[in-house]
């Protein structure tokens, strides 16, 4: 960890960073933005693989269309403290989700189509409005099924003197291949890691294979990244934070996950566990999904995470339980 912090403090004035800069300056970006297009011709963005031909219009799982379309962006002070800093985060809401969770907090979002589309020159602007603000990045929220987009609005951006790392803040339902053109392109990874179970993962977010996937998703992304390096005025500068939501009655199988974390992605990994839970949308109709999470439960998953030495990140408190 020291000497990772000893190479970001010497390559401060680095014209290469964030990655994507190098990739502009090559001419590689413009070309991944084209294989990564062509992962939307019959798609396999992500791994519902739906096959819909989403460059003529079709739409799969998702809803996601051939235009970016985001409900909204700004300056996030609510992220993890070297997320939002001392500037905020420059999160950008993308609309749709390839997941939509039963109990999503963003519902009207993720799974009614609130939002509206916009250009790759709009996204383009949006990205260098939040750089404008003083935000120490971008922080795209839910991006998966827009990551072409995304990518064709950064090479603008990069032309035009983006200079901030991107995060992506994702469900951790992702394909490979789409992370392994993400490479170089992303500084830090944000995903969430939802269950640890698969029957809970069928019922709530249609998406039985869902650890499995991420599992795997995960460890993609700190081959490419590694271990979150924050630097010495605590921004969070290139890595891996992964985010895991405590459900009631122990419905994400926490337990599971923490093991994951420590034995196959690192046990320096940068955890945020989240206490935040509230029965939304369809879970208020679901038994025991209904209710917040007790104190029990909450000091159960953090006594886990000590026991297992994953002493890094941040402890989301429970303020309210139920
Ligand atoms: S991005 Fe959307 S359309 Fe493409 S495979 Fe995933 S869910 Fe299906």
């Amino acid at each position: 960890m020291s000497q990772n912090f000893r190479r970001l403090c010497m390559n401060r004035n680095n014209t290469n960073y964030p990655g994507f800069i190098k990739l502009y300056k090559t001419g590689k970006l413009a070309r991944r933005v084209k294989d990564i297009y062509q992962l939307m011709k019959n798609c396999q963005l992500c791994p519902r693989r739906c096959g819909v031909n989403r460059l003529k219009g079709e739409l799969g799982y998702c809803r996601a269309g051939i235009e970016p379309e985001v409900s909204s962006f700004h300056s996030h002070f609510g992220e993890e403290p070297p997320i939002s800093g001392w500037s905020g985060s420059g999160t950008v809401f993308f609309t749709h989700c390839n997941l939509r969770c039963v109990f999503c907090q963003n519902y009207p979002i993720s799974q009614l189509g609130y939002g509206n589309k916009i250009s790759i020159e709009q996204l383009a602007s949006i990205m260098l409005n939040l750089q404008k603000r003083g935000c120490h990045n971008i922080n795209l929220v839910t991006p998966t099924h827009f990551t072409p987009q995304i990518v064709a609005a950064l090479n603008i951006a990069a032309g035009k003197g983006l200079t901030i790392p991107l995060v992506y803040n994702c469900g951790g339902y992702e394909s490979i291949q789409t992370l392994k053109l993400l490479e170089g392109i992303v500084d830090i990874y944000m995903p969430d890691i939802k269950y640890g179970g698969k029957k809970e993962a069928e019922k709530y977010s249609n998406a039985p294979d869902y650890f499995e996937v991420a599992k795997m998703a995960v460890k993609e992304m700190h081959r490419q990244v590694g271990d979150l390096q924050i630097s010495p005025d605590g921004i969070a500068k290139r890595g891996l934070l992964i985010r895991h939501l405590i459900l009631p009655n122990n419905l994400a199988r926490s337990e599971r996950i923490l093991k994951f974390i420590k034995d196959e992605v690192s046990p320096n990994s940068y955890i945020s566990i989240m206490s935040q839970y509230f029965p939304a949308y369809k879970a208020v109709q679901i038994p025991e999904l209904n209710r917040k999470i007790t104190k029990k439960e909450y000091q159960k998953v953090i006594g886990l995470a000590q026991k297992l030495s994953l002493e890094k990140g941040w402890r989301q408190e429970l303020t309210e339980e139920a």
